[in-house]
């Protein structure tokens, strides 16, 4: 296999990296992919880089196995089997983001509260934020991590047809059609789940009806090119808010 994919979804990935570190969503750790549509069985991600780092000469090619097609001799990410198991399971699925944002991190861990629209800029949360249990799967005593297939696997199924999964003391996976809707939902998972907990502190509120979050899902869906590009421009001119 030696043709090689279009360059613009490196720089495209290399602009989300960006991006998704300056608005504290990937810090030292975390990752996001994109599916190679002219091989769509296998998908691009970084090497084993901080995401704030990661240039275009940066990405390799791996298959749903986790396997690096190309032999790039690139250090991969420990946790690439949630990338290939979801691009496995999910065909509509064409990007994702693993990260492991502290606000969302508490919703991953409560007995008492589970993630939800609270905001119409969040209406892809509609439905239950499914929490992936590592005990729930027998990994007793591990380190939390997606080391194999199998548990790449385990996650895809317990993330079923939603766009979020979070996943206990550990982080969240989003995934989204495209590059930019990747980064716009984890971006707003992010912002949802900080206004969910301020809310919280306030005593009971009230979270979007499905039908309210489908709805704004749909408007705002067809608006993140202004989002893309207004992020885009700041990591470009390494303007910062
Ligand atoms: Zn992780």
């Amino acid at each position: 296999m030696t043709k090689h994919p279009a360059p613009d979804l490196r720089d495209e990935l290399v602009t989300a990296s960006r991006i998704l570190f300056m608005k504290d969503i990937l810090d030292g750790f975390g990752h996001v992919s994109a599916r190679d549509p002219e091989f769509p069985d296998t998908f691009l991600i970084s090497r084993n880089i901080a995401p704030g780092l990661v240039t275009h000469a940066d990405f390799m090619r791996l298959d749903f196995n986790g396997i690096d097609v190309e032999d790039s001799g690139h250090r991969p990410f420990l946790e690439r089997f949630i990338h290939a198991s979801i691009y496995r399971q999910r065909p509509d699925v064409n990007a994702i983001v693993h990260s492991h944002t502290p606000s969302v991190l508490p919703f991953s861990i409560s007995k008492r509260k589970s993630l939800e629209p609270v905001m119409h800029m969040s209406g892809f949360l509609s439905g239950e934020v499914p929490v992936y249990e590592v005990r729930d799967h027998g990994h007793v005593g591990c380190d939390m991590l997606i080391r194999n297939s199998d548990m790449g696997d385990e996650l895809a199924r317990s993330l079923g047809d939603e766009a979020v999964i979070l996943m206990r003391g550990h982080g969240m996976t989003v995934v989204a059609p495209d590059v930019r809707l990747a980064v716009f939902r984890a971006v707003y998972t992010e912002v949802n789940a900080r206004v969910q907990a301020m809310a919280l502190t306030m005593g009971e509120y009230t979270a979007l009806t499905s039908e309210e979050a489908l709805a704004a899902d749909e408007t705002n869906s067809a608006q993140n090119q202004r989002t893309w590009s207004l992020w885009e421009t700041q990591v470009q001119n390494e303007v910062t808010r």
